[in-house]
């Protein structure tokens, strides 16, 4: 028995389904979203689809606290923050932002329209498709204590995003790479404690001066040493018990234990590829007529995996999109100054 609320919520999440977009973006990385965001200027009914639970992509993923220097208009800008204003200039004509589904394959169906499957058997209709999808989904690797998932989002976490919740907070980071070692030193200053717990004698993949940086900080290493059992109501973590019967108070935990990839499925999908991603010209187009292709899944000589090349292959896609749709459609916006956003 399911009660009304869910009955409608399920229903208009079928009609969503099944509606026809002209264009849908497999991946809301910086690239998805910004195509998000130059399809919907074209007026152009746009979707994106991220199998994560969060936007962003790789910055939000890997660097969400580290500057990024080499983006145009932003002279030092956190991953976090320039997420956050894509994913503002994406809702600025908004598209439909679907997180939490991963595309498992995409058929063209015999009147042209693109029928994309998700990973528990749900279809979106599309008369193009941009994939944005970079090289694959990844999964951070989960604590594996008993009770983890409880106070997983709350208290247990697998990126550094959202740095003002550790400010004056007691934290542990556990991992045995250099990420554990960044994240620590990049919340010793602002937390009240930081513990960094590694369950064997060194770190992988460091270079001396980690090493010494660390050395060097307020952090407390913990060699040798693993989290046994966490101390909590099932609402509250209150502390951990360690291997060595220690009890540690903590607030957050950090985990980075290394990463499960699931690589695109782009060959299975029809689709040539090189080197795992799709090869295409400056029109971005892949060898299947309206799919097109943007960001670190396109592949052509001199390529450069940076998020700036995502934004102008997601314009060339989605300007390459517009022509498909409608042979008659400008080849490009040529400005943008007077535009109808511009008192938003
Ligand atoms: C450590 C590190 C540091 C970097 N530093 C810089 C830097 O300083 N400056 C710079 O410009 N670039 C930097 N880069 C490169 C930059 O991060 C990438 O070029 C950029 O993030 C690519 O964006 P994207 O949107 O094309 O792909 P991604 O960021 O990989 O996004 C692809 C998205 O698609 C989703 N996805 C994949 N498959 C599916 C599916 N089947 N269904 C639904 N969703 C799917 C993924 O979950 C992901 O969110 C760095 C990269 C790394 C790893």
């Amino acid at each position: 028995m399911i009660d009304t609320y869910t009955y409608i919520a399920k229903m208009e999440e079928e009609i969503r389904m099944s509606e026809v977009f002209d264009v849908t973006i497999i991946g809301g990385g910086t690239t998805g979203m910004y195509a998000a965001f130059y399809s919907g200027m074209r007026d152009l009914k746009t979707k994106v689809i991220e199998y994560q639970p969060d936007f962003g992509g790789k910055v939000s993923f890997f660097y969400p606290e580290k500057k990024i220097y080499d983006v145009g208009g932003f002279p030092g800008v956190t991953g976090e923050a320039l997420v956050k204003e894509v994913e503002d200039q994406a809702n600025l004509v908004d598209p439909v932002m679907a997180k939490g589904e991963k595309i498992k394959s995409i058929e063209k169906t015999e009147n042209g329209t693109f029928r994309l499957e998700n990973d528990s058997g749900g279809e979106h209709l599309s008369k193009a498709v941009i994939i944005a999808s970079g090289m694959g989904t990844f999964d951070m690797q989960p604590l594996q204590v008993e009770g983890s998932e409880t106070y997983e989002k709350k208290q247990i976490h697998y990126t550094i995003q959202n740095r003002k919740q550790y400010e004056g907070k007691k934290i542990m980071v556990i991992s045995q790479s250099r990420v554990g070692i960044d994240w620590s030193l990049a919340l010793e200053n602002i937390a009240d404690e930081v513990h960094l717990i590694n369950r064997v004698e060194e770190f992988k993949a460091v270079y001396e001066h980690d090493m010494d940086q660390l050395k060097a900080s307020s952090v407390s290493i913990h060699l040798n040493q693993e989290v046994e059992k966490l101390n909590g109501d099932g609402q509250i973590m209150k502390s951990v018990t360690m291997k060595d019967g220690a009890e540690l108070e903590v607030d957050h935990i950090l985990v980075y234990e290394g990463l499960n990839i699931e690589k695109s499925m782009y060959a299975e999908w029809g689709l040539e590829t090189e080197k795992g991603r799709i090869p295409v010209g400056t029109d971005m187009c892949s060898n299947i007529e309206g799919i097109f292709v943007a960001g670190d899944a396109a592949i052509y000589p001199s390529k450069t995996m940076l998020i700036a090349t995502g934004f102008t292959e997601a314009m060339a896609a989605v300007n390459s999109a517009a022509m498909y749709l409608d042979p008659k459609a400008k080849s490009q916006v040529y400005s943008t100054v007077i535009y109808k956003y511009a008192d938003q």
